[in-house]
């Protein structure tokens, strides 16, 4: 029996044992010698864990379009309505849930109140303002070009206006100055320009130069939105829609399958990466004091939410335990540490759902790309906490108005993080901006976010699953009466 087990799950155990791999390979690379280990030999190290984030990667983009398609157009309008209800209340009920979790913590906690020195600061700037933040989410959601949408995104950012610096007061300058009648000059003067590294407030948003600069990255957001509709209308076509539904059902199938070779490559890609991130680190310097405690709060926080909140809620609506639902992910979660990005977990997450837990395709295949696009609670409770420990370091008192409209847009801001690396901690200016914050202010809690961040992404993706098993378990007796348009095979 013991061997058995041993068989079905070899690539899970040596994928886990791959990320303990890693961790061993870096630690002893970087002990073998001194000096530091350059860019290059980094990135040789990282080759083998490369290609493997470039094949997940590759299966992205069709796998999210055929799969959304062919599982809405599968279904009729009204299941696929209700289906898509569940998993999206199912989204936000938790993301809200993760998000008081984590203002309960750092408030009880309180880990921005003691020696602020310990903190490093940094200059960064981002532009933008909530308003951009939150019309630039629903703007992606309505891609004016789809073939643009698998390529590229823009993203609103606000230039401050040129201020030419003032001339320094000399004989010559003094000649364009106004000289009044007693013969004193008045100096030209300009408004004070806004430097990112300075934390007065920007002068007149209005001034500023608004443009829509180019974001590297594809717009899964849009393109789930178009898929969506798209599915939905074929599937309202009837046997006018059949060709091309099939033609999405065949890509989709295609993925999946492509994706159980890509998973092969798990054990050793997830060593590579892990080793050569580890390579990479600045330093093993242990993160105490304020910021030590922030980390704790978060970390508390996500684990909590993961395996607890999240399975009290499975076991409410499916009266099952998920254990064996959470293992069956375990494969899962650790591809997902160690690309940091759910949307590269995706389809890895999709095979597991279909072939260990026999969550039906149409489900799967229908709620996992949204989820993975829209609901990261792990994403949520790190900004909620992220911008009250802020507020503690820097002392600015917070009301009760100010933690809702924290918690507001903190859930806003997970929904609109792209599923990528540390792309949390891009969308945080948002919230950081609802309490009054300056932008740069994040990078007080940069040192050590690329180590939160696989964690987030690891409850990020766990809570789409528990979702899927979730939606699928109510959605189970509507669908077995659903005739059957188009068969999608496991
Ligand atoms: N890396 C996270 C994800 O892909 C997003 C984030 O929190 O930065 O889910």
């Amino acid at each position: 029996k013991v061997v058995k087990a041993l068989k079905t799950n070899a690539l899970t155990i040596f994928t886990i044992l791959g990320v303990f791999g890693g961790v061993v390979l870096g630690i002893s690379l970087r002990a073998s010698r001194e000096e530091k280990w350059t860019p290059r030999e980094i990135m040789y190290v990282n080759f083998v864990g490369e290609l493997f984030l470039r094949m997940l990667k590759s299966l992205i983009l069709p796998l999210i379009v055929a799969s959304l398609i062919s599982a809405i157009g599968s279904l009729d309008l009204g299941l696929s309505g209700r289906i898509g209800a569940r998993a999206v209340t199912y989204y936000m009920t938790t993301t809200v849930c993760a998000v008081v979790l984590g203002i309960f913590l750092v408030l009880t906690i309180h880990p921005g109140t003691g020696d602020s020195e310990s903190i490093a600061r940094a200059g960064q700037s981002y532009n933008g303002t909530t308003v951009d933040t939150l019309m630039d989410l629903i703007r992606k959601m309505f891609p004016p070009n789809i073939v643009h949408a698998c390529i590229a995104h823009y993203r609103t950012v606000l230039k401050p206006p040129v201020i030419p610096p003032a001339p320094p007061i000399n004989e010559s300058s003094l000649a364009g100055a106004i000289v009044t009648e007693d013969g004193s000059a008045i100096e030209p003067t300009s408004p004070p320009a806004f430097s990112p590294k300075s934390s007065a407030a920007p002068p007149n948003l209005h001034d500023w130069e608004i443009s829509h600069e180019y974001a590297q990255g594809t717009n899964i957001m849009g393109l789930v939105v178009f898929s969506t509709v798209m599915g939905m209308t074929l599937g309202k076509m009837g046997h006018k829609g059949q060709p091309l539904l099939s033609f999405f059902t065949c890509v989709s199938q295609a993925m999946m399958i492509i994706t159980g070779w890509v998973i092969w490559f798990s054990p050793v890609g997830v060593m590579f990466l892990i080793a050569a991130k580890i390579l990479e680190m600045d330093s093993f310097g242990v993160i105490v004091g304020q910021l030590g405690m922030y980390y704790l709060t978060v970390m508390i926080g996500i684990f909590f939410h993961g395996f607890v909140v999240l399975p009290i809620i499975y076991v409410v609506f499916t009266r099952t335990l998920p254990f064996k639902f959470i293992g069956n992910m375990a494969q899962t979660l650790a591809t997902a540490f160690s690309t940091a990005s759910s949307s590269a977990t995706l389809p890895v997450a999709i095979a597991a759902l279909e072939e260990k837990n026999g969550v039906d395709p149409r489900v799967a295949r229908f709620v996992m790309p949204i989820g993975a696009t829209i609901n990261m609670d792990g994403t949520a409770l790190y900004e909620a906490v992220a911008a009250i420990f802020i507020s503690q370091v820097r002392n600015v008192p917070l009301s009760l108005g100010s933690i809702i409209a924290v918690s507001i847009t903190a859930t806003a801001a997970s929904i609109g993080a792209a599923g990528i690396p540390q792309a949390g901690l891009v969308t945080m200016v948002m919230v950081l901006d609802t309490v009054g914050l300056p932008a740069e202010d994040v990078t007080l809690i940069l040192a050590g976010d690329w180590l939160l961040d696989r964690f987030r992404t690891m409850i990020n993706v766990l809570g789409d699953s528990l979702g899927a098993g979730l939606v699928n378990h109510l959605s189970k007796r509507e669908l077995e009466h659903v005739p059957v348009t188009v068969e999608l095979e496991k």
